[in-house]
């Protein structure tokens, strides 16, 4: 009995590469049982399926960025007990409706969690000197608990350029001049302090509208 190699199962996965009368062959060759092709067909088959879901799954680029700027900021502040949220939501990652130009849009909305609170940012930009940056913490199991006072800090390059309050829902509002190289720090208690760097802003909310 003429058996097929793994080549040829392959050829036969991929509707394209075999004539008519070898895919004959082979499917017959399938149904007639033999244990030896049957094999070499589920493990190429499997493998198809298994790069077809990677396509699929393709990590979003700002947060592959958010978790290199992370680690760069553990490095500057070894010693301090620093928390950096994962990026759990970015617009960017949803397509843009119909007959949107990415050129029109000047918004973006993120959310960063950590295993207790969470981050929501919102960043416009009207020209590239202004950035308004809307934010609101939040408890990621317990409503009831709010994040009145906390201080929370805007910084470039560990240089502090502004420090607000957040109010009693735990809003809180930054106006800057420019998305370049930003960081957010919120000091919830003691020394634990969030840290989220906000170098991906410029990426997207810029006036040109580069995204
Ligand atoms: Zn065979």
């Amino acid at each position: 009995m003429k058996h097929y190699l793994s080549l040829d199962w392959m050829d036969y996965l991929d509707v394209s590469f075999l004539d008519d009368e070898k895919r004959k062959a082979m499917f017959d060759h399938l149904n007639s049982g033999c244990a030896q092709c049957s094999e070499l067909y589920e493990f190429w088959l499997k493998v198809r399926r298994i790069i077809r879901q990677e396509r699929e799954y393709q990590v979003p680029q700002s947060a592959v960025r958010h978790v290199k700027n992370a680690f760069a900021i553990v490095r500057q502040r070894a010693g301090i007990r620093t928390l950096i949220p994962r990026l759990s939501f970015d617009s960017l990652w949803r397509p843009l409706p119909v007959g949107v130009r990415s050129s029109s849009i000047c918004s973006r909305t993120l959310l960063f969690q950590s295993a207790t609170v969470q981050v929501r940012l919102r960043a416009e930009s009207m020209t590239p000197e202004n950035l308004y940056l809307d934010g609101q913490l939040f408890h990621n199991f317990d409503e009831s608990k709010t994040f009145d006072q906390v201080p929370i800090y805007l910084l470039r390059n560990n240089i502090q350029l502004s420090e607000v309050l957040s109010n009693r829902f735990g809003e809180f509002h930054f106006d800057c001049s420019s998305a370049k190289d930003l960081e957010l720090s919120v000091r919830m208690s003691g020394e634990e302090e969030i840290v989220i760097p906000l170098a991906e802003l410029s990426i997207g909310v810029t006036a040109d509208g580069r995204v």
